[in-house]
């Protein structure tokens, strides 16, 4: 894929389906290592993340549950910079090891209100693994656990990752033409 239009903007490919699947594997083995024996609660944030939860949940190959949530700050190409309310948490996390997956880290706000509100709720380990970060953009002093692959700070499409709700279901990664 090399041009493509969403809407009224171009995007093209940044990162093609081949190096997205290594970068997720990488992420499994290293969660498959360090998480062994402490049964984690996978927490995969809705709509976003839906993509690189498929693909790495069939990576991980220890005994893991996986539920789902919903947290949105973005309208547009523009973060708000509001935190909504965070949907579908029902779970007891108790001293649990919780592994938060994310599509993106863009400011951090996101992550960090719901790393809090795990926290919170008892749990007794908070990690997160997302599939990019943009590390320049990244306002509160945090650093993910797992990254997939760091990215420059442009705003991107594909691979879960939508323009105004289009574009979450290309398999690969694009960053719009400026
Ligand atoms: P943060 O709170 O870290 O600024 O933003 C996190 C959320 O904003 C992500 O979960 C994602 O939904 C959205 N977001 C941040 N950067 C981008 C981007 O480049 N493209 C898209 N489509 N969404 C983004
Ligand atoms: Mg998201």
């Amino acid at each position: 894929m090399a041009r493509v239009t969403i809407l009224d903007k171009t995007f093209e490919t940044s990162y093609p389906e081949s190096q997205i699947k290594d970068a997720v594997s990488k992420v499994a083995q290293a969660i498959n290592n360090d998480l062994k024996g402490s049964d984690p609660l996978f927490l995969c944030v809705l709509n976003g993340a839906f993509m690189f939860a498929a693909d790495l949940m069939k990576l991980v190959n220890i005994p893991s549950k996986i539920s789902f949530v919903k947290f949105a700050s973005y309208e547009g190409t523009q973060s708000t910079g509001v935190v909504k309310q965070l949907i579908g948490l029902n779970e007891d996390l108790t001293g649990r090891t919780v592994v938060i997956i994310e599509d993106i880290v863009d400011t951090g706000i996101t992550i960090e209100g719901l790393v809090k509100q795990c926290k919170d709720k008892g749990a007794a380990d908070v990690r997160v693994a997302t599939m990019l970060f943009k590390p320049q953009n990244c306002k509160i002093n945090f650093k993910p656990d797992y990254v997939a692959i760091e990215i420059p700070n442009d705003f991107i499409v594909g691979y879960g990752l939508d323009y105004d709700g289009y574009g979450r279901n290309i398999p690969e990664i694009l960053t719009l033409v400026k």
